[in-house]
């Protein structure tokens, strides 16, 4: 493995070092001419800060699950590699469960949420052990009936997810404790409260409260004021009950990833903290604690690498026309102003580019007007051949694709830098190796999955 640099400069050299070694070990190349690369010891060095995090906070001994949320980086290795930190998984549908599973994440470090599970999901999480989290009062009376009837011996941890309705952030699509939000029980709706207690009272094997309260553009403030509403009902409940009856909280994820510099801000320890002065009794032992963080693991240590193809101007506009479009970054595209990103540029070769800068378009390669990653952008002069690189794309962009214009998948590789030794009297120099985590996309592949088997079909009938 190679060396961790800390800080912000560590970040930007590693990425430098790792565009010029993809463009010269061929990972990036004319026909191949976008993938996703992932800085390896980037992901382990946050992960491990999330754990630092949770263990300067917590009394001795306070049961922490880290549950990765799968959406964020749907891709097997990555689960892997988050696993071997310590990590476990939040999953979403079979799909993230089946990851998760393919990735080794054993079934008691899993979390399933998701606002729909089918009765044969919800069956399948209680037979593997997998915990749960009910989304709404008529899936916990679907749970009723499935513990009903012939429930395993010992049940895995089940919970209930809170929306704490403590409001939205600056990202409508991306808060979940709206008023009206369509997750998890209204805790301020009329009567809710007093239902939330008595349905924890009556149930014994309901041990967990859930609560996500948003993820981009949510302040934490917010946040923290909506796990501090769900803890105040769990010393509720188990105030009424007059025991133990919510024996952990699930606090979700949401943790903001900053878009427009190399500095990771905010930080896992600072939400930490902030936790603890806004709900001490969280971290006082008495309760285990469960997270369900995406975004913040991997963003910042993932970049789409793409090829200029094309340098044009129209009306006196310069337009970079690149790899990277919707394909790769569906939320830049629909939603520019929302989802910036910042656009580091390198020639032909993989070394950065300077220059006086000029403003430019970096488009991409979908048959939109609107594929565009960057408008008027202030960046030196792009010309066919050269690279650009989007930034903090390690989640939710390059792993969730957008199949416009039958476009591929692109390739995925991990790096990290190791030591080389020429020969016995050569000082070692550093490289960078690249590993794969998904393959390209092939065009059979594109075909087959776009019905080639079936291609008569139709004709069939009248
Ligand atoms: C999306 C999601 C997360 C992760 O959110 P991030 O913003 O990526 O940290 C966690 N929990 C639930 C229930 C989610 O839906």
């Amino acid at each position: 493995m190679g060396h961790v640099d800390s800080g912000s400069d560590g970040a930007a050299r590693r990425r430098d070092a790792a565009v010029r070694a993809a463009v010269r070990q061929g990972i990036v190349t004319a026909d191949r001419p976008v993938v996703g690369l992932l800085d390896v010891p980037g992901i382990r060095a946050a992960a491990a800060a999330l754990h630092r995090a949770f263990a300067q906070v917590s009394a001795p001994g306070t049961d922490v699950l880290h549950a990765f949320a799968v959406k964020a980086a749907p891709l097997v290795p990555v689960l892997r590699l988050l696993a071997e930190e310590g990590l476990g998984a939040e999953v979403a549908s079979p799909g993230e469960l089946a990851l998760a599973r393919a990735a080794g994440v054993p079934p008691a470090r899993t979390v399933l949420d998701s606002p729909a599970k089918t009765p044969a999901e919800l069956r399948e999480a209680l037979a593997l052990g997998v915990a749960v989290n009910a989304d709404s009062r008529e899936e916990l009376v679907r749970l009723d009936g499935l513990l009903d009837d012939g429930a395993p011996a010992s049940v895995p941890p089940l919970g209930l997810r809170v929306n704490p309705q403590v409001g939205g952030g600056s990202i409508s699509a991306l808060s979940t404790a709206t008023p009206m939000s369509k997750f998890g029980v209204p805790l301020r709706d009329e009567g809710a409260r007093e239902w939330l207690v008595r349905a924890y009272a009556e149930r014994p094997w309901l041990t967990r409260i859930h609560a996500h309260v948003g993820s981009q553009g949510c302040p934490l403030e917010l946040m923290a004021a909506g796990i501090r509403a769900v803890y105040e009902l769990a010393e509720e409940v188990n105030e009424h009950v007059g025991a133990r009856r919510v024996r952990s909280l699930d606090i979700g994820g949401g943790l903001p990833v900053n878009f427009a510099s190399d500095e990771v801000t905010p930080t896992h320890a600072g939400y930490a903290r902030l936790l603890a002065e806004t709900v001490p009794g969280l971290f006082d032992g008495r309760y285990g604690l469960v997270t369900e963080f995406g975004r913040s693991l991997p963003a910042k240590s993932g970049m789409v690498l793409a090829r200029v193809e094309y340098a044009k101007s129209a009306g006196g506009r310069r337009i970079a026309v690149t790899h990277a479009g919707a394909q790769v970054a569906v939320r830049t595209v629909f939603a520019p102003e929302a989802w910036p990103l910042r656009v580091a540029v390198y020639d032909a070769w993989g070394r950065p580019k300077d220059g006086a800068p000029e403003s430019q378009d970096v488009a991409g390669p979908c048959c939109f007007a609107g594929d565009l990653i960057a408008t008027g952008r202030s960046l030196p002069r792009l010309e066919a051949g050269d690279h650009v690189a989007l930034l903090d794309t390690g989640a939710y962009y390059f792993s969730n694709h957008f199949a416009y214009n039958t476009l591929p998948r692109p390739g995925v590789y991990g790096y990290a830098e190791h030591q080389r030794t020429e020969g016995a009297t050569e000082t070692p120099s550093v490289d960078v190796r690249f590993v794969p985590v998904r393959p390209p996309q092939s065009l059979d592949e594109l075909v087959a999955e776009s019905g080639g088997a079936h291609a008569v079909g139709l004709t069939a009938l009248r």
